[in-house]
């Protein structure tokens, strides 16, 4: 089970930008659980981006958005319809983003931060990896988490022993940041280098218990 918050409508609607044409795709999963994901989540971020002026391209509901498979089986019944998206926005954990992103060559835009990992890991069956930071940054990086892949958690670019692609750290492990830079690079999207990210804030990564209490609150 992760554990997810809705980012605010301002920070979703910053980070599309100049996008029009949005693909909207929710999980039904643990994010449906949250209120994160789901298909009233789904009505509901449908209905505000069209009151920002948005054209919601498709909209599609998936079991777990994790599941790189049930992704692509899902979104093979869409292809029109995300051919004619600017980008995707992702109603998931970052791990779910980070799985779309591996199958639909766009733009994956996370609508949620992940801010506890829980109890279970999910079902997701493959290596995209979430450090549940509270802060969801994979929408200027590509759908590849800095967090999670870079060995020391930098959030603008590589540190200077970046070598051949591979981390200084561990020479077999590539470098989150050739990774982030070639899928930007592919989206055509590496004017989102130029962006300086802050600080990170890392009290909004929550502990487990935390959660459980706010979440057992809000179910009484
Ligand atoms: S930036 Fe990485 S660690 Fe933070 S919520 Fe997104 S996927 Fe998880
Ligand atoms: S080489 Fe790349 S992955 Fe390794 S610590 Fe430096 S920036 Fe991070």
């Amino acid at each position: 089970m992760l554990y997810t918050e809705n980012k605010p409508i301002e920070e979703i609607l910053d980070c599309l930008g100049e996008e029009k044409n949005i693909f909207l795709l929710a999980c039904n999963g643990c994010a449906d659980i949250c209120e994160t994901g789901g298909q009233q989540a789904l009505t509901t971020m449908k209905r505000e981006l069209e009151k920002a002026g948005k054209n919601v391209s498709g909209t599609a509901l998936v079991d777990f958005l994790c599941d790189k498979m049930l992704v692509a089986t899902r979104l093979a019944r869409e292809a029109k319809n995300l051919q004619k998206a600017d980008s995707v926005l992702a109603l998931t954990c970052g791990i779910g983003v980070q799985a779309v992103a591996k199958v639909v060559e766009k733009v994956v835009h996370p609508a949620a931060n992940t801010v506890s990992l829980g109890g279970l890991h999910g079902l997701w069956p493959a290596e995209e990896l979430c450090r549940a930071c509270g802060e969801c940054v994979l929408d200027y990086t590509g759908g590849i988490c800095p967090i999670a892949f870079c060995a020391k958690n930098l959030l603008n670019g590589p540190c200077g022993g970046s070598q051949d692609g591979k981390c200084e750290v561990d020479k077999d492990t590539d470098c989150a940041w050739q990774l982030i830079y070639d899928r930007l690079k592919s989206l055509g999207k590496l004017d989102n280098l130029a962006r300086i990210a802050e600080a990170k804030d890392w009290q909004q990564s929550t502990s487990l218990e935390q959660r459980k209490t706010k979440f057992t609150k809000a179910m009484l």
